[in-house]
């Protein structure tokens, strides 16, 4: 069911509901009013009539009756009928108890089906106790309760239909610009995407609609946007060792070359190779570490000095000049405080990338790791004395592909340290650089240990029994 829709019968369902509270009112007061009145009439009968019976002996034959089945009887203080007037039917509803309570001095009313009776006490001139009961069927006051209850009904269906149409108007009224801004964000594609949803000068709920509506659009097109550029750049990166591949085939196909020509050839493809195989896995790797939620990610318990050593050895393995010193602040309190929960080779790799850079980027390739413990987490700064990054830089060699022109010359492909923040986030670290050129580069990787995990674990944990020991309804 449409809002609209909704809106018109719940805008129709309150207003009908309204109206029909007030019309059975008025019914309901009018009935009372009439019943009044016809209870005065009745008594001004009774009495005019017993008057007229006491004071001339007898009621003249042409005293008609009044009011509609009129029926006037008038008894003595026995209960003896001294007089009546009108047909008397045997529905009459007079009884000895009635007539007891009249001559106690009250009046009486019974209502029986549409016929009002009532009792009236009348002391003659010769002090001689009366009684007299007046019944009739107030014949105009009922023609017009139920004429008032036509034209409460009908008035109120009418009511009712014109309050569905205004309400249907209004609805829709106010649901235009919500139908505007579906117009508008139907029109938005992947091919214009730069479009954005008009917010009006009003500031109003739909303006803060289209405002987030806006904010979201901008970071799916900045995520578009570097998509974009993420695979023109990945495709440059390949093609560019395909090409000097490529080259150096042709020209070694020139002419019939010596053996030694020929190892010298496939060495120079064999380097190209290698490289790309290093793009590749570094690809794979940021791919690995994008797709799917933190959360999902297996971890397990990895002792951070362990991991830092394997790095240094398969770095100094591959790389024999390069040197890596692994220093302790101070020894931990507990073996736990050296433990993160996490993917042990996504870890190591963003590691390796840190100390390969601080030595790749220095001239005497030499890097040190520190290692210091706080109550919930691992800091490990890897800091070298190298070439530094120009200031300018710095907020952008995070990004995917982006290299400093200053150390242009120094071979690589700009994904590692992508990699490398892609991964400490998922494992719900941070990561931060400082440097300064020509002095040297640091970075600052805080990671939260496994008691900083656990304790997050278990509140997560006693949320979720709370929720799952809410009384069921
Ligand atoms: P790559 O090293 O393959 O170029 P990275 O993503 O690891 O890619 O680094 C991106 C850029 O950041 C590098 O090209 C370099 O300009 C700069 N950089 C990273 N680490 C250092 C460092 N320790 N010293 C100086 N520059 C660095």
């Amino acid at each position: 069911m449409t809002i609209r829709i909704r809106l018109t019968l719940l805008f129709g369902l309150l207003v009908g509901s309204i109206l029909m509270l007030f019309s059975v009112s008025v019914y309901y007061l009018y009935n009372q009013f009439r019943e009044q009145e016809f209870q005065k009439r009745l008594v001004e009968r009774a009495i005019t009539t017993v008057r007229l019976r006491d004071d001339v002996g007898d009621i003249p034959a042409g005293d008609l009756p009044v009011l509609a089945d009129e029926q006037i009887t008038i008894y003595d203080q026995q209960g003896r009928v001294l007089f009546s007037l009108g047909k008397v039917s045997g529905r009459y509803p007079v009884t000895p108890s009635f007539l007891r309570h009249v001559s106690a001095g009250q009046t009486p009313y019974i209502r029986q089906g549409d016929r009002e009776t009532i009792g009236v006490r009348y002391v003659s001139a010769s002090k001689r106790v009366l009684v007299s009961v007046a019944s009739a069927y107030d014949r105009y006051g009922f023609s017009k309760l139920e004429r008032l209850r036509t034209i409460l009904l009908f008035g109120w269906l009418l009511c009712l239909f014109i309050v569905a149409i205004a309400g249907y108007l209004f609805a829709s009224d106010a649901l235009r610009p919500v139908a505007e801004l579906i117009d508008q964000a139907n029109t938005i594609s992947a091919t214009n995407i730069h479009k954005r949803l008009h917010v009006g000068r009003q500031r109003d709920e739909l303006a803060d609609l289209a405002g987030t509506f806006n904010e979201l659009l901008d970071r799916l097109e900045k995520a578009f946007v570097s998509q974009k550029s993420f695979v023109s750049h990945a495709s440059h990166e390949l093609r560019t060792p395909l090409t000097v591949m490529m080259g150096q085939i042709e020209v070694t196909r020139l002419q019939t070359r010596s053996t030694t020509d020929y190892e010298t050839a496939f060495d120079a493809l064999l380097d190209e190779v290698k490289n790309m195989i290093r793009l590749v896995n570094g690809l794979l790797e940021l791919a690995r570490a994008n797709t799917g939620f933190p959360n999902l990610l297996p971890k397990y318990p990895v002792r951070l000095d362990e991991l830092l050593w394997q790095a240094q050895s398969q770095l100094i393995h591959k790389k024999s000049d390069y040197q890596i010193d692994i220093d302790f602040d101070d020894l931990p309190n507990q073996e736990d405080d050296l433990v993160v929960m996490g993917d042990e080779s996504l870890l190591q790799t963003a590691f390796l990338n840190l100390m390969e850079n601080g030595c790749k980027y220095s001239p005497s390739h030499a890097v040190t790791v520190r290692l210091a413990f706080q109550p919930q987490q691992v800091q490990i700064t890897v800091s070298d004395q190298g070439y530094g990054i120009p200031p300018q830089d710095l907020p952008n060699i995070f990004e995917p592909f982006y290299r400093s022109d200053s150390t242009m010359t120094v071979s690589g492909h700009g994904i590692g340290l992508a990699l490398t923040k892609r991964i400490i986030n998922i494992h719900q670290g941070t990561i931060d650089v400082e440097s300064t050129l020509g002095q040297g580069t640091t970075f600052r990787v805080c990671l939260p240990n496994r008691v900083a995990a656990d304790t997050s674990a278990t509140s997560a944990l006693v949320s979720t029994r709370d929720v799952t020991a809410l009384p069921e309804h």
